[in-house]
């Protein structure tokens, strides 16, 4: 299920990207992004039962948006142990663990890769994504190392797939703008380029809704297009909206109508990328479920308890009920399946309406 996607016939090049986000009537660009969803994947719509796992909010960096991080002494600072975060996988109905967090000097590599390896082995049948590219770049750094040697050890520790976070903007002004001390828009390229091409498959995001302008949003969809017709490998991209929380970066979230542009724009645009999820714990839970008839195809996911959107003031709950993301894709005319990791149907899969 997870890589038929074929470029279209006919590509949007920049200027009809950026023609369509600004201009196009938002039901008419939603119609045709609803179109090529169903030409890809027909009427499914999959959702996972997954956990976030954000081992701390310790991070050495600042970022201008965000709302998660926190300095030691902070009210709001915390770090899971290895054993908190294995009991939270311990349920095996959990398909999919994804991994990230703050950049923190005592969760380096050899402590995040060994924290892989127990859940390996305590979960061989789990799905893992962990680390996103600004992870995998601290790493090297702390090590002394290359990003290509982290990633193959990540690789030998169990890591199933990265994650897509760190995007942001793929803009150097605004990289200079928001988040200068992290690394930019050619450095996440190059460490997916490097992971797709180890064999090891991605996501990738994308942050909008603060100062990012049109053109950087359109050029941003362009170079994932890019790499992916270079070194293919992403499984899917997800549209990011910014919760302003106490940054500020914005006066309100980005509304309904611009969301759903974002992601049809997205589905028509990146036609080599085979999956548009709708997260909502970005979204929020009635626009998520929207983006079901405006290109996306994927609802990520039960989460278990995902902390850095809570932290940002999301008004979406931490975690999903199975039940409740089988009626979102019913109510939205779709047929719910619920998949594993790499977007595989689950065989054995319980009844949604059943669970909790
Ligand atoms: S976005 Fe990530 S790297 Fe930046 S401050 Fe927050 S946790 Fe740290």
């Amino acid at each position: 299920m997870s890589s038929e996607t074929e470029p279209s016939a006919y590509r949007l090049d920049r200027g009809a990207s950026l023609d369509a986000l600004r201009n196009a009537p938002l039901l008419e660009l939603g119609r045709r992004a609803f179109d090529r969803k169903r030409a890809l994947c027909g009427d499914r719509v999959t959702y996972v039962r997954n956990r976030h796992v954000n081992p701390t909010n310790l991070c050495v960096y600042a970022c201008a948006f965000c709302d998660f991080a926190a300095k030691r002494g902070d009210d709001h600072a915390y770090s899971l142990t290895d054993d908190e975060i294995l009991a939270g996988l311990a349920d095996p109905s959990i398909r999919e663990a994804h991994i990230v967090g703050g950049l923190w000097p005592k969760w380096g590599f050899d402590r995040s890769t060994a924290l892989v390896r127990r859940i390996r082995a305590a979960r061989p049948d789990l799905h893992i994504k962990a680390f996103t590219a600004v992870e995998v770049a601290y790493f090297a750094r702390m090590e002394q190392t290359d990003a290509e040697s982290v990633l193959r050890e990540m690789i030998d520790a169990g890591v199933d797939m990265m994650p897509g976070g760190g995007a942001e903007v793929l803009s150097a002004r605004v990289h200079r703008a928001l988040y200068p001390d992290k690394i930019g828009p050619d450095e996440w390229i190059e460490i997916h380029e490097k992971a797709h091409c180890l064999g090891l498959p991605s996501n990738a995001t994308l942050l909008f809704g603060h100062i990012e302008t049109d053109e950087e949003i359109v050029d941003h969809l362009l170079r994932l297009r890019e790499l992916e017709d270079r070194a293919p490998g992403f499984q899917s991209f997800i549209p990011l909206a910014y919760l302003p929380g106490t940054t500020r970066l914005a006066p309100r979230p980005p509304g309904a109508p611009r969301c759903l542009r974002i992601v049809a724009l997205a589905r028509l645009v990146l036609d080599n990328v085979p999956h548009v999820k709708a997260y909502t714990p970005t979204l929020g839970v009635e626009t998520a479920a929207a983006a079901l008839t405006f290109g996306a195809d994927d609802l990520d996911g039960t989460l278990g308890h995902e902390r850095i959107m809570q932290y940002a003031g999301t008004a979406a709950p931490a975690a999903m009920s199975a039940r409740l993301m089988d009626r979102m894709i019913r109510q939205a005319g779709q047929t719910p399946v619920e998949r594993d990791g790499v977007f595989d149907p689950v065989a054995n899969a319980s009844p949604a309406l059943a669970a909790t």
